[in-house]
């Protein structure tokens, strides 16, 4: 619209003073208004060839559409230089090569560019020619790429500046980047914003392989909160697909998802040397796959596949026998390609366990020679093992998800080492799996295990949620690189098919705890000890005792009823920590952070939980009622209940929730008709209250199938995040307004 009024505004004046022979005065105004395209690419993880099937463009139609601009300059924000055997066999150029054939004007290096190394990466970039830009890497005291640049294009000066993810320290294998540092981005970020307007630029552009998952501290988003006089940020490395960028503040964030599947355009218009207009767009696959691609490029692809073919028929080593990889195989049970891939994984990143998905696994290879294709052609996908920190009911939760179909063929079929596990599919999904070992040990719930699995299962692929937002230690390279390398290190390779997952009736029924507690004989809630107990909701305080009339703390009533809503199967881990003295690695900590996200328990007005205090008798029944009726939604034929003789010593705040759970019979006064409010209360009254729980109403065990949902959910779900951001901040509020809370 601007553009429009300047223009006829112009032209208006033009015609007036063209009249009187004064035009040339204004033909300078003309040539003010100025444009300029960088188009941008991000996280093409090695793809350098079109894919019609996977609406991959790859860099010859790249090529071609550049050239459709007048003053565009073509940047890529990270994650290129590894990711297909294309890019991995010469360790990087051939995608080098194609940028510089393709006219790549700036890159700054993704986490997974760091994947052959730092010396490899450095060694990479000065066989491009493009700029690499970094500016808060650095080696000793030694910065290892430029960082800044300014592009002159259509008379204007452009200033970028680069800035790479700190999480490259994790998510590459940690020996890449040994001796490398990434320095506190917002701090560079503002010196380089400093030094580009001292060098009189007309607009700044920050190219980052930052993101914006809310998992990453170091965010583009958070960059633009933090730093004034970013014009545009061109991102990478969340695989985010912003359609039209996202505006923060005045910054405006540009990315093109992944893959090649766009290309992105920001286009900057100029006027007197001024920016004016931003804007951001993406051009997909389907609007440029028509495009005719650069021969150049095409020659330089088949060479590189032509190279390639003799690596690809190279033998890796022997195996002795068949290594079994038929679909109906290995997405129904365990098989010998299967452990041999699990061993290898376990093999590159020394975690406790391995898992990974029969889905991943595409065809056999037969006993004999092995060659890197038939590797390849096995596992085509380029996943890569990604090393996590999983607590044992994780692990659990991920085997009974895995084979909560079975024996249908399903991908998710989990292929394990390091453990063994029995299920009996006869049994309910969800309370199918027994028997778990871990290096021959009981898997402990509690404990922290570090597990290997693929990059996919990593971020809830395959339905995999209960591993989204674990905490990742270390990613490694292909693995079909993996296992390939096991394989020429054990050669000749003989796995077998040994038992680590067995498909057997459970007999053994639960595997009981021997419960022989010496002091519960006669005690009236024997019946409901033993429940809690055997059910893993509470446990004694020894092996022989279980000290009924002992009083409960309000963290070990919290974390009951959490473990109770664990064996639904609905217990969701809330990370953040809202009381100020729950510390965040206490053993009821996921318990109480749980209760006061959904409301369950709220912790007192000054921001205190007071784990270790005394749970009275109304607090108690407070809290089993929310439970029950208000986060579980449990129905209750409710009638006017006669009111406890000691009714005026009940808190008014607890009045309605006390007088449902009596109505709800979880828990009941005195026979002499008082209820006792603030008395503490036993371990014998919260077993007893956990049995009358499951007694008295209806629990469906939720399916985890449930949450099948798109792993590329990501995409876009940053508004949502946004908006749950604020809500919680508005619960918060008004948690912390009430007066008197449970
Ligand atoms: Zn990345």
């Amino acid at each position: 619209m601007k553009h429009k009024k300047i223009w006829s505004l112009f032209l208006a004046f033009a015609m007036i003073f063209g009249l009187l022979g004064l035009s040339p005065v204004f033909a300078e105004e003309d040539t003010s208004l100025k444009t300029a395209d960088i188009l941008h690419t991000n996280d093409s993880h090695g793809r350098g060839e079109e894919n019609q099937d996977k609406k991959e463009l790859g860099y010859a139609k790249l090529k071609t559409y550049k050239s459709t601009f007048d003053n565009a300059i073509l940047v890529d924000a990270g994650d290129t230089l590894h990711g297909t055997t294309f890019a991995t066999i010469s360790k990087g150029q051939s995608i080098v090569d194609l940028m510089n054939e393709t006219g790549t004007d700036i890159f700054v290096p993704g986490n997974h560019d760091f994947n052959y190394g730092s010396d490899r990466l450095v060694e990479l970039t000065k066989a491009g020619n493009f700029k690499t830009l970094g500016a808060n890497v650095f080696k000793g005291n030694q910065a290892l790429f430029a960082g800044h640049y300014v592009k002159e294009i259509n008379g204007l000066k452009i200033g970028f500046f680069g800035l790479a993810t700190p999480e490259t320290k994790t998510k590459s294998n940690p020996l890449n980047t040994q001796g490398v540092e990434f320095l506190d981005y917002i701090a560079v970020a503002k010196q380089e914003v400093k030094a580009l307007k001292d060098e009189g630029v007309n607009a700044i552009v920050c190219v980052a392989h930052l993101g914006l998952d809310k998992s990453s501290s170091q965010r583009s988003d958070l960059l633009a909160k933090s730093v004034e006089g970013i014009d545009v940020i061109i991102d990478g490395h969340s695989h985010t697909e912003l359609k039209e960028g996202k505006l923060v503040g005045n910054t405006l964030i540009a990315q093109t998802g992944s893959h090649f599947n766009n290309v992105g355009d920001v286009k900057l218009s100029f006027k007197n040397g001024m920016l004016l207009d931003k804007k951001a767009s993406l051009a997909s696959y389907d609007s440029l796959k028509t495009l005719s691609p650069d021969s150049k490029i095409l020659d330089a692809i088949k060479k590189v596949n032509e190279e390639n073919k003799p690596i690809l028929d190279k033998v890796v080593g022997k195996s002795k026998v068949d290594l079994e990889g038929t679909r109906e195989k290995v997405r129904t049970g365990e098989t010998n390609l299967g452990n041999l891939l699990t061993d290898a994984m376990l093999d590159v990143s020394g975690a406790d366990v391995a898992m990974t998905n029969g889905g991943g696994i595409r065809s056999s290879i037969p006993a004999g020679d092995v060659t890197m294709g038939q590797i390849i052609t096995s596992f085509p996908f380029t996943n890569y093992p990604v090393k996590l920190e999983v607590t044992g009911d994780t692990i659990l939760k991920a085997l009974e998800y895995g084979v909560d179909k079975a024996p249908e063929v399903v991908g998710k079929f989990p292929h394990v080492a390091g453990m063994t596990f029995k299920y009996d599919s006869k049994k309910d999904p969800g309370s199918r799996v027994y028997d778990v070992k871990i290096k021959g040990q009981d898997l402990d719930k509690a404990k922290t295990y570090s597990l290997v699995t693929n990059d996919f299962m990593a971020i809830g692929g395959d339905g995999y949620e209960m591993f989204k937002g674990s905490k990742e230690v270390a990613a490694y390279e292909l693995l079909s690189e993996v296992l390939a390398k096991y394989i020429a290190k054990h050669s000749p390779v003989d796995p077998k098919v040994e038992g680590r997952v067995l498909d057997q009736v459970n007999d053994q029924e639960k595997p009981k705890e021997n419960v022989k507690f010496t002091d519960i004989e006669g005690h009236w809630a024997k019946d409901k000890i033993l429940y809690a107990v055997e059910k893993g909701l509470f446990k004694g305080t020894s092996e022989s005792t279980f000290e009924p009339n002992t009083k409960v703390t309000r963290a070990m009533f919290v974390t009951a009823i959490g473990r109770f809503d664990e064996q639904l199967g609905s217990f969701k881990e809330v990370k953040e920590n809202k009381f100020t003295d729950v510390k965040n690695d206490s053993w009821y900590t996921k318990y109480v952070n749980w209760a006061q996200e959904n409301g369950v328990a709220k912790g007192f007005v000054d921001g205190t939980f007071k784990p270790d205090k005394e749970i009275s008798r109304q607090e108690m029944a407070v809290m089993i009622s929310r439970y029950t009726f208000n986060l579980k939604k449990q129905g209750l034929v409710y009638s006017e209940p006669a009111k406890f003789k000691d009714h005026k010593d009940i808190g008014e705040w607890a009045q309605a929730d006390i007088y449902a759970a009596v109505a709800g019979k979880l828990i009941q006064g005195t026979p002499d008709g008082n209820f006792l409010p603030k008395d503490g209360a036993t371990r014998a009254e919260l077993v007893t209250i956990l049995y009358n729980l499951n007694e008295n109403f209806k629990w469906d065990a939720k399916k985890p199938s449930e949450s099948d949902k798109k792993v590329d959910e990501k995409k876009d779900a940053n508004k949502a995040d946004d908006k749950k951001d604020q809500k919680d901040q508005k619960k918060a509020e008004e948690k912390s307004q009430e007066k008197k809370a449970a």
